[in-house]
C-alpha cells in the first residue's frame, strides 16, 4: 500500500479538505502514475453532493487526470517509467460482454467500474484524481501526445472525450448544424471540436457574456437563452443538439430546436428526471438521446485528434486549496472554462 496526499469530500455538505488515502500495490498489469494535474469537472460536484446517488465518504474525486508513469508491473510492456499519461472516468470494465468487445466499455453491460465512487473488484471504493498518485490497470491508461499543453490535457479526459464521441458517433461535420447549450467545461469543448470537425456551430448560452470567447472557439453563431425570442428564431434549425447544462432544461421547447431527423443529445446530467411531451418528438421525426463519456480507443482517438487540430481546453490553474471556492464558482456559471488542480499544492 502506497500512503498518497488527497483533497476528500467528507459529508454532502462540508468543504472538501486535505487528507491522505491508501493505492493498492502496482499488481501486475497496474500502472502507478504520479499525477500532476487533475481537472475539476460538474459530475465531481453532483457526486460530493450525493444529487445522484448515496456516496460513501471520505471520497475523492477527479476524473480528468495527467501526470507520469512512476512505476508499472511486471505484465506492463505498453508503457514505461516516465510516459505521459492519462486517466479518465473508467478504470475497468468486464472485458467480455459484447459492448466491451465492441471497444465501449462506458456501456459495459455490467457495469464499468468508475474512477470514483465505484466498488472496485477488490470490494474498495474508487478514490479519484484530486489526489499526488493512482494505481490503474494498464488497459485503461491513455497516452497524451506531447504537443497538447500538459495542465490543458488533464480536462480532454471528461469534458473533451464526452463531447467529442456523440459528435463522432452523429457525424458532426461539413454541412451538419450544431447547436451547443451551455458553454462551460464541456460545452466550449464541443464548440472547439465540433467546428474542428467542420460542423457549422451556434452556442445557446444562458446570456452573450462570452459571445466573443464562443466566436473565438470557432462557433459561427451566439445566442442567449434569456432572450425570449432565441428558441423562436432558432425552432427547426439543428441537424445535432449537444446539451451540456447541469440542470434541467424545458425540453418541450427547446427539442423544436431540431430540424428534420434532428437528434438531441444530452450529455448534461441534471439529477431531476426528463419531463417531456413525446408530441414534441413527433414533428420533423425528432430523436431524444443521451451519451456517455467515451471507450479507451475512442478516448485515445480524441487525444491524437485534439492534437492533430492543435485542441486545447481553457483552463483556470488553481492550488488545492482553492477547490471549494472553484465549486462554488463552476456553480455559479462563473468558469472560463476547467478548473485544474496542480496537484503539486496537495
Ligand atoms: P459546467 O462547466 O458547470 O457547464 C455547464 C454549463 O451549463 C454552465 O457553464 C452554463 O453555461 C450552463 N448552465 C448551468 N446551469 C444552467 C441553468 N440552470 N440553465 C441553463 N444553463 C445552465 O459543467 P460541465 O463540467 O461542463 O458538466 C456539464 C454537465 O455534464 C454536468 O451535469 C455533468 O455532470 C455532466 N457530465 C456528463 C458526462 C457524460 O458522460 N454524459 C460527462 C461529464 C459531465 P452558460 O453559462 O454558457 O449558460
Ligand atoms: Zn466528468
Ligand atoms: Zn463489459
Amino acid at each position: 500500500m502506497l500512503t498518497v496526499k488527497a483533497y476528500a469530500a467528507t459529508s454532502a455538505t462540508e468543504p472538501l479538505a486535505p487528507t491522505t488515502i491508501e493505492r493498492r500495490d502496482v499488481g501486475a498489469t497496474d500502472v502507478l502514475i504520479a499525477i500532476r494535474y487533475s481537472g475539476i469537472c460538474h459530475s465531481d460536484i453532483h457526486t460530493v453532493r450525493g444529487e445522484w446517488s448515496s456516496v460513501t465518504y471520505p471520497q475523492v474525486v477527479g476524473h480528468e487526470i495527467v501526470g507520469e508513469v512512476a512505476e508499472i508491473g511486471s505484465d506492463v510492456t505498453e508503457f514505461a517509467v516516465g510516459d505521459r499519461v492519462g486517466v479518465g472516468c473508467m478504470v475497468n470494465s468486464c472485458r467480455e460482454c459484447e459492448n466491451c468487445k465492441a471497444g465501449m466499455e462506458q456501456y459495459c453491460l455490467k457495469g464499468n467500474i468508475g474512477t470514483y465512487a465505484a466498488r472496485d473488484r477488490d470490494g474498495t471504493i474508487t478514490q479519484g484524481g484530486y489526489s499526488t498518485h493512482v494505481v490503474v490497470d494498464k488497459d485503461f491508461v491513455l497516452r497524451v501526445p506531447e504537443s497538447i499543453p500538459y495542465e490543458a490535457a488533464a480536462p480532454l479526459l471528461c469534458a473533451g472525450i464526452t463531447t467529442y464521441s456523440p459528435l463522432a458517433h452523429w457525424n458532426a461535420g461539413p454541412g451538419k448544424r450544431v447547436a451547443v447549450v451551455g458553454m462551460g467545461g464541456l460545452g466550449h469543448m464541443a464548440v472547439k471540436i465540433a467546428s474542428a470537425m467542420g460542423a457549422d456551430v451556434t452556442v445557446l448560452s444562458q446570456t452573450l457574456s462570452k459571445k466573443d470567447d464562443g466566436l473565438a472557439f470557432g462557433a459561427k453563431d451566439y445566442y442567449a437563452s434569456s432572450d425570449p425570442q432565441t428558441l423562436k428564431t432558432l425552432r427547426n434549425s439543428f441537424d445535432l443538439v449537444i446539451n451540456t447544462v447541469s440542470a434541467a432544461l424545458d425540453f418541450d421547447d427547446y427539442v423544436k430546436l431540431l430540424r428534420l431527423d434532428g437528434v438531441w443529445v444530452n450529455v448534461g446530467a441534471p439529477p431531476e428526471p426528463v419531463a417531456m411531451r413525446v408530441f414534441s418528438l413527433f414533428a420533423n421525426r425528432r430523436s431524444f438521446a443521451g451519451s456517455s463519456i467515451g471507450g479507451i480507443k475512442e478516448t485515445q482517438d480524441m487525444l491524437d485528434f485534439c492534437a492533430e487540430h492543435g485542441i486545447a481546453p481553457e483552463t483556470e490553474l488553481i492550488s488545492a486549496d482553492k477547490i471549494n471556492e472553484a465549486y462554488e464558482r463552476v456553480l455559479a456559471s462563473d468558469v472560463r472554462y476547467r478548473f485544474v488542480i496542480d496537484t503539486a499544492t496537495l
